[in-house]
């Protein structure tokens, strides 16, 4: 890998490497445990409230995918990480994992290559305009509610196909799969149990639409039980974020 000369080489840049090797450890260890290929799974390194340099410095120990959930700050993030690294090689993917408002789809749809977190037909339309804008194929994912209260986020497992028809027949836009958080107070491996049945019925009706994303620091482990394609992992690998105003 091409590594440009900029990348810091600093205490920071030590932290988040031993912290990123013990995560991919636990995720090679839970990968045997479930019979399961680590190349299969992708962790999507989470640095939102962190700093563009986190991200320059991720992509310098190897990191290809990193998330965020506000589009401010990753609007902000995507153009400073882009002036340092350029387009080339080390230049990362961005997935948008967090809640979208419907105002904020087309800045969403210039830069990411993967929506997690589509909940409503509404986002799907102002997705796809803005995906057609760009020139550009945004990758979608359905977000599923795992507890039956979809005011904290995703749709209800009976929803699903719905969802992603729409996404599906959406031009600009591609259905990659389903996405979901552990409620939180409930074992993770109850809660993500319903996943591999809501991934086999998507593809029923969508061949290739199967990506699981779900596993965050605290529960990767029984995500990965559970079929999860694609971790989203911060506090692990960056330590602890200011709280969320
Ligand atoms: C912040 C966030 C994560 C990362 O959570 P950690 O516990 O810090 O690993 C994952 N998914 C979503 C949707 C998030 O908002």
């Amino acid at each position: 890998m091409t590594v440009p000369a900029a990348l810091p080489d600093d205490a920071r840049q030590h932290e988040l490497a031993t912290r990123l090797a013990a995560v991919r450890e636990r995720v090679d260890a839970a990968c045997r445990g479930a019979g399961r290929d680590p190349a299969a799974v992708t962790l999507v390194v989470v640095t939102k409230t962190h700093p563009a340099d986190d991200v320059v410095r991720l992509a310098g120990l190897g990191v290809r995918d990193v998330g965020e959930s506000r589009d401010q700050e990753a609007a902000a993030k995507v153009a400073a990480v882009r002036a340092a690294l350029g387009a080339g090689a080390a230049a990362p993917t961005w997935h948008f994992i967090g809640r979208l408002q419907t105002n904020k789809a087309r800045s969403v749809a210039g830069y990411a290559e993967l929506v997690h977190s589509v909940d409503r037909p509404g986002l799907v339309a102002a997705l796809g305009a803005g995906a057609r804008a760009a020139g550009r194929e945004v990758g979608c994912l359905v977000q599923v509610s795992l507890d039956g209260d979809p005011a904290r986020g995703g749709v209800l497992p009976e929803a699903v196909p719905e969802l992603a028809d729409r996404i599906a027949a959406e031009a600009g836009l591609r259905l990659r799969g389903i996405m979901a958080v552990a409620p939180m107070g409930i074992d993770p491996h109850a809660a993500f149990a319903p996943l591999p049945g809501l991934r086999d019925r998507l593809l029923t009706r969508h061949a290739g639409a199967d990506v699981v994303s779900a596993g965050m620091s605290g529960d990767l482990e029984a995500a990965l039980r559970r079929g999860a394609t694609h971790l989203r992992v911060g506090t692990a690998i960056l330590g602890a974020r200011p709280p969320l105003r």
